[in-house]
């Protein structure tokens, strides 16, 4: 099996069958050696290593602080078990400045992003469930059913409608990444990529899209690549997939066959869009005329795979 994508390898064991059982739950969350994540406003909250290179790690507080901290347990999140120790998270977006209170000297808030490159895909994954599982919250705080309050259930799992009795579950929302591709094995393949006017000059990734109700993946991955480039696609084939909590999605990464032709760029998605063959490519990345997403990215090991043949 290939290394895992970051922000994708499991932090926990989500114990689902624990989040029912409230005397557990309290239990674990009184035990001192259990650990509590912390976000705040689309921020995650880090230690910095001490140790030479090494990347920051998830900054965590005892659990048996939640009390301080939330107004209702309610109101915290368990993520799971690892090694015996359960973890949780809470959202203190509500605060004006958690570090100049009550995380006084606890290290400090960062955007998941500009980090989880340098992070363990563990501790990256980590950070990333709690993130998603704070914004959906917040997102839900009211039924879509009958615009009633919901209440927190199940460790944060479930949400309630206080007035119908809707149940609403934590939901993500899947988006398509694919690189297209000709299919040619040898040195003269070429693949499609394209660049959002808002980019960086010089950098070109694979095409993405959501998933739209009613559509299989196969099916968004052709329909994007179409309207986008006005490229057709024959085979669609799964790579591998990446949390990605930015604000609530997960990537779906695709290679998808070609038979190839001209690129009609739509430019309300795109600003430009090319075929490039495998020497092109490595000769403007040498160059330095072109440059890719960072390896953070799931987009950027689709393009760094087929540049190295594993298809
Ligand atoms: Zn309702």
């Amino acid at each position: 099996m290939r290394s895992h994508n970051a922000l994708a390898e499991p932090a926990v064991d989500r114990r689902s069958e624990r989040r029912a059982d409230a005397e557990w739950l309290a239990r674990r969350l009184a035990d001192p050696a259990s650990q509590l994540t912390v976000v705040w406003r689309e921020r995650s909250l880090v230690f910095d290593a001490h140790a030479g290179d090494q990347g920051p790690v998830p900054g965590t507080v005892a659990a048996v602080e939640a009390a301080g901290l939330v107004e209702q347990t309610e109101d915290v999140v368990f993520l799971g078990e690892a090694e015996g120790v359960a973890y949780f998270s809470v959202d203190l977006s509500d605060r004006e400045d958690p570090l100049a209170g009550p995380l006084r000297g606890a290290g400090r808030f960062v955007e998941l992003r500009q980090v989880g490159a340098a992070m363990s895909g563990q501790g990256g994954n980590l950070l990333a469930y709690a993130r998603a599982m704070a914004t959906w919250h917040r997102r839900h705080r009211f039924c879509g059913q009958c615009g009633a309050a919901t209440a927190s259930r199940q460790a944060g799992h479930l949400r309630v409608c206080t007035g119908c009795g809707a149940e609403h579950f934590p939901r993500t929302d899947p988006a398509v990444i694919m690189l297209v591709h000709t299919g040619a094995a040898a040195e003269d393949g070429s693949c499609l990529l394209g660049r959002q006017a808002s980019w960086p000059p010089g950098m070109f990734s694979a095409l993405a899209g959501f998933v739209e109700p009613g559509e299989s993946l196969e099916s968004a991955v052709a329909r994007e690549v179409r309207e986008e480039t006005g490229i057709s696609v024959d085979a669609v084939r799964y790579h591998s997939s990446q949390p990605w909590p930015f604000p609530t999605s997960i990537m779906l990464g695709f290679y998808a066959t070609s038979p190839g032709g001209d690129v009609r760029v739509d430019t309300e998605e795109l600003e430009q869009a090319v075929w490039a063959t495998r020497s092109e490519l490595e000769y403007a990345l040498r160059a330095r005329e072109v440059r890719l997403p960072p390896p953070f990215s799931i987009a950027r090991r689709l393009i760094d795979d087929w540049l190295r043949a594993e298809r």
